[in-house]
């Protein structure tokens, strides 16, 4: 038996009632304890005061130079002023509520003290105090302390000690897992190493050694799954080439009102090579909001339905769906295919025409959200699925589709902003395409930044937009927890225009509480001019398109990130005129009033991202849950781009490897890919 995979009451001190916390921070084993890391540091390294900065945290050791002198403040309160001699400089530390510790306090005693340093003063607000500091090293001498995020029951310094304890009953038991000549290529330190040094390092150098060596470990777990899979897929997506009418799909591009930029014909022929190949398509399309994605869509749907196929677009909203229902029928009917929704909200028998049609085939392509892949949905011959904005299409989906008999060519849209290579990269078992640039004659998007109090020159400014025939979104952000709450504020802000407006232009209101059919309606009257400004909560967010639109005013902007503003700029600036951003807000700290600025001073999503990453720091790179992106437990797509590369090159050198499937050398990592479900080894030959 693994001792690691013993339950945590067999560390010492922990028992019953403390396993039960324990597991609320989804710690159950050994193991589990062992590998939660901590989130930072404090750092009781001595320091020399010279090169502290004005209020930093700092410890240091100094000698008791005289009396310690303490003034009460009523009965408990009290401040205590000591002198000590650091370094033959005399500094001043002060203790609040702390005077019992005065009678240890001795003249001539060695202490050390951790508090804030106060520079002109040459004054140290004491915060954690050691009378002993030279005692043999034990856990309470640490200088590099772990702090672990921790819940009510358990605080760090039990977190720590548990830990410590952890380590000593059974690190012995951590082997290696990773290949011995990765581990000597790279001069990484063993997974024994690397998990004491990561809780309890003795320096700096020896934790950021700890964190690579982990880091890099988890990269490569990662990429050999990717990888792994990625030639499965390859292997058991055994599909029919589709016979595509070039000369036909040449023929409908060229018949579209634009032409299509270089970068849309580029990424429209890697997906019609990638359909007239012997095993299913699995691509990421990716390009930023505006870049022109869904008509490169819209070609594939129909060079699949040209084959003989059938083909269905998954969009995350019902708004979304209805909308891509309308510029799909616009674009294939004319060549007499029927394009077809299925929504959670369609009626029973409108429900069932439409599942009739698909499973006999008269329907040749299906818009809906994620109802589209479910039960009782059978094609008559689904040849290409395609996702729009929507979290990847993953291992889950797949399955489903495998269950019902069918493999088909998968698309996935996203305008997650991140460079192609990191794309690569992160999406390890898809192939990549990127649409880098805009359509031909679009303008940047002028943004500002507002007050709240120039509300009404924002209004007088909308006011010109609609004159000029142009039309507008107004968007509400979710301000409380209760969303009647946020709809009232839509409402309110709708009142407020209506009033402004009066009979002169139409006012829409849209919010998720309104009924579909509803929804429809008012998305249908904006997309025709019916309606001049579109009042909406967040749901317009992602992917609605109506190009004669100029103006997006978001108000209380501040309370939305950086990619939700990037994703609702995206909305206007789809056709060739001048377009704004307005964005009224009033950030109350400096990193929101940095948002703002960011948001005026680029329109480039990328750019956007980047920022946004320096802001928060890393761990929340580009909101990552949004996003798709893989959420890691150490590493960081960002600063460890170039280990995930190298992990990449490695995972694809392993898997190549005529032993690998045979070598004990790669037992551990055999049964890693089996746990994850990707063990037949015959589909990977
Ligand atoms: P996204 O990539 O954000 O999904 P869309 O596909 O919605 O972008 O396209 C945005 C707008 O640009 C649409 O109105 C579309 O008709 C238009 N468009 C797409 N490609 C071109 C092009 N090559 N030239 C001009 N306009 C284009
Ligand atoms: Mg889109």
């Amino acid at each position: 038996m693994n001792e690691l995979l013993l339950p945590v009451t067999a560390v010492k001190g922990i028992g019953e009632e403390k396993a039960k916390d324990l597991l609320s921070l989804g710690i159950s084993s050994v193991h589990d304890l062992l590998m939660y890391f901590p989130s930072r540091y404090e750092d009781y390294t001595i320091k020399d005061l010279s090169e502290v900065a004005d209020g930093d945290k700092v410890t240091i050791l100094g000698t008791v130079y005289a009396e310690p002198s303490v003034r009460f403040f009523g009965r408990t309160k009290s401040r205590m002023s000591v002198r000590l001699v650091v370094d033959r400089v005399v500094v001043t530390a002060i203790w609040f509520n702390q005077h019992f510790l005065k009678p240890k306090l001795t003249i001539g005693k060695e202490i050390q003290v951790t508090g804030k340093w106060e520079r002109v003063r040459q004054q140290i607000s004491v915060s954690e105090t050691k009378i002993q500091p030279k005692q043999a090293s034990n856990m309470e001498d640490i200088t590099i302390a772990p702090v672990y995020s921790v819940s009510q029951a358990i605080t760090v310094k039990q977190m720590r000690n548990y830990i410590q304890h952890a380590i000593v009953q059974f690190s012995d038991s951590l082997l290696e897992i990773m290949p011995a000549d990765i581990i000597d290529k790279y001069q990484f330190v063993s997974r024994k190493q690397a998990i004491v040094g990561i809780h309890f390092p003795k320096s700096a150098e020896e934790g950021a050694r700890s964190r690579k060596r982990l880091a890099f470990e988890e990269l490569f777990f990662y990429q050999l799954k990717m990888q792994a899979y990625a030639l499965q897929q390859k292997k058991i997506s055994a599909a029919e080439p589709l016979a595509i009418p070039l000369e036909k799909v040449r023929q409908f591009v060229r018949s579209l009102p634009f032409s299509l930029t270089r970068a849309q014909k580029l990424a429209l022929k890697d997906i019609l090579d990638d359909l007239q190949k012997p095993h299913a398509m699995n691509r990421l399309l990716q390009g930023d909001v505006g870049s022109g994605k869904t008509v490169v869509a819209a070609a594939a749907l129909y060079a699949v339905v040209c084959a003989g196929y059938q083909g269905a677009l998954m969009v995350p909203t019902e708004i979304l769906a209805e909308q891509h229902v309308t510029s799909l029928t616009k674009l294939l009917a004319p060549y007499g295919i029927q394009v077809a929704i299925l929504t959670g909200s369609l009626g029973a028998k409108a429900r069932r025409d439409i599942l009739a049609g698909l499973q006999m085939g008269f329907i040749q392509v299906v818009v809906g959200t994620h109802a589209l892949i479910q039960e009782d949905v059978y094609f008559q011959r689904l040849g290409l699925v395609i996702t729009d904005e929507q979290h990847r299409f993953g291992v889950e989906q797949r399955k489903v589709l495998r269950e019902k008999g069918l493999n088909p060519n998968v698309l996935f849209m996203t305008a997650t902003p991140i460079p192609r290579t990191l794309a690569i990269s992160v999406f390890g078992d898809m192939d990549v395409s990127t649409i880098d640039e805009l359509p031909a004659g679009r303008k940047p998007i002028e943004t500002y930044w507002v007050k709240e109090e120039m509300f009404d020159r924002v209004l007088s400014f909308l006011r010109k937009e609609l004159e000029k025939g142009r039309q507008a979104y107004v968007i509400c952000p979710l301000i409380e927890e209760s969303e009647k709450i946020d709809v009232q504020n839509a409402v309110d802000l709708y009142s407020h225009l209506v009033q402004y407006f009066g009979l002169e232009y139409r006012i829409g209101l849209m919010h998720g509480k309104l009924p579909a059919k509803e929804k429809d309606e008012v998305m249908n009257q904006f997309s025709e001019n019916q309606i001049g400004v579109l009042v909406s909560t967040t749901v317009v967010e992602v992917g609605v398109n109506v190009p004669n639109a100029t103006m997006m005013i978001v108000y209380d902007a501040e309370r939305f990130g950086l990619a939700q503003l990037h994703q609702l700029r995206g909305r206007v600036g789809r056709g060739t005129d001048q377009s704004y951003c307005i964005l009224i807000a009033d950030p109350k700290t400096e990193i929101g009033r940095e948002r703002m600025r960011i948001m005026k001073e680029t329109t480039d999503g990328f750019e956007v991202a980047r920022r946004d990453l320096q802001l928060r720091g890393p761990g929340d790179f580009f909101g990552t849950k949004q996003s798709g992106l893989p959420e890691f437990k150490i590493a960081d797509l960002f600063t460890d781009f170039k280990d995930l590369e190298i992990a990449r090159a490695e995972a694809v050198a392993i898997l190549s490897q005529e032993d690998f499937w045979r070598s004990d050398e790669y037992g551990f990592l055999r049964k890693y890919l089996e746990q994850q479900g990707i063990f037949e080894k015959k589909m990977l030959d």
